[in-house]
């Protein structure tokens, strides 16, 4: 299988005054139109060639054995990168982001919150994203602009998420790894924009990857991605990743208000379930994967997503970024096989 081209998290000729980190998926829109670059601080952090060192850094800082790796590694990231502002998503994402601003504004950060609203609305969501492009002394008609800019790139992103689950021509891997970098487009849209055509050109001429069985991904993107190797390994192919495509907001939208309101993830749990069944459907998949992340409040919700979907789901729990444990592999492997077992002529490849 090929390797997907992505381009780097963070080019090296990048200048750091204009980066601005983001803690998870924000109007990336309005960053751009005040002539700054966002940039994903969970990629850069899990595609550094070191990301555990990241992680024990903010351990040596203080941050708990028992705090979410993502946390840690973000706060890593910051410090290797020398970043200097910060968009900390405090309603929507992520109960620990607060206390992850508090300790980098104490160490000299400009750090800014951004809310997403209770409720998947419209209007609100212009209040608040008005409001981020006043903090960025930018006109929303500006950010809309962006929106138009950024459009091409998403749609390639739908490309390449459509060949994955029509056509079997794109790996889980590479799924997750072009969808959960549109969050930031690799900090540089229009390479991604000229990478991902290339892309997509190449996976439509390659023969449809060999299965058996569908699976999906739902939950955090993994902190573990060679668990989609294994499991094309064993005989399925993930045809779909929940959050990473939510990330990628692949949809058309006429406002960023429509564009950000339909964006489950900030939601709770119900209106996740929702998409997620919609999408077992859609893409006829024979079981789901809940990844949860070791640490982290969002594993609470599991067993509503297991009694809320029509597919058997397996509940698998990473914790930092490395090989798989032989635990994780035996699991799968097991969950597949059951799969395979229900299935007509049951046996696997
Ligand atoms: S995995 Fe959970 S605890 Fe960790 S950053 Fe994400 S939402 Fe927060």
């Amino acid at each position: 299988m090929d390797q997907p081209i992505l381009p780097p998290a963070l080019p090296e000729d990048l200048p750091r005054e204009k980066v601005v980190g983001i803690t998870t998926t924000v109007p990336i829109e309005v960053i751009h139109a005040a002539g700054r670059i966002p940039v994903d601080l969970n990629n850069l952090f899990i595609s550094h060639e070191e990301p555990l060192e990241l992680a024990e850094q903010a351990e040596r800082a203080g941050f708990p054995r028992t705090c979410c790796c993502w946390i840690k590694g973000i706060y890593g990231a910051i410090h290797r990168f020398g970043i200097g502002t910060i968009i900390g998503v405090t309603r929507g994402d992520c109960s620990n982001t607060e206390a992850l601003l508090e300790v980098l504004e104490h160490e000299g950060a400009r750090c800014l919150t951004f809310n997403y609203p209770h409720r998947q609305d419209p209007a609100e969501m212009d209040g608040v994203i008005k409001e981020l492009a006043q903090a960025f002394h930018c006109e929303l008609a500006e950010a809309e602009s962006w929106r138009e800019q950024l459009a091409p790139a998403r749609r390639l992103a739908a490309e390449i998420d459509r060949l994955s689950w029509q056509e079997a021509k794109v790996a889980g891997k590479e799924n997750h790894l072009w969808l959960v970098s549109a969050s930031d487009f690799c900090a540089d849209p229009e390479r991604y924009r000229t990478q991902a055509e290339a892309f997509v050109s190449a996976a439509a001429a390659r023969h449809p990857i060999e299965h058996r069985l569908r699976l999906g991904l739902c939950g955090i993107p993994p902190i573990v991605p060679e668990l989609y190797e294994f499991v094309e390994s064993v005989g399925a192919l993930v045809v779909y990743n929940e959050t990473q495509r939510q990330f990628a907001m692949l949809g058309p939208a006429s406002s960023l208000a429509e564009q950000y309101s339909r964006y489950t993830y900030p939601y709770g749990v119900f209106v996740r379930i929702e998409d997620i069944r919609t999408e077992c459907e859609r893409r006829r998949l024979d079981g789901l994967i809940h990844y949860v992340q070791s640490f982290c409040h969002r594993r609470i919700q599991d067993r509503i997503i297991r009694q809320s979907v029509p597919v058997p789901v397996l509940t698998l729990e990473g914790d930092m970024p490395g090989p798989m444990s032989a635990q994780l592999k035996t699991r799968l492997e097991a969950f597949v096989q059951m799969l395979a077992s229900q299935k007509r002529g049951g046996a696997l490849l």
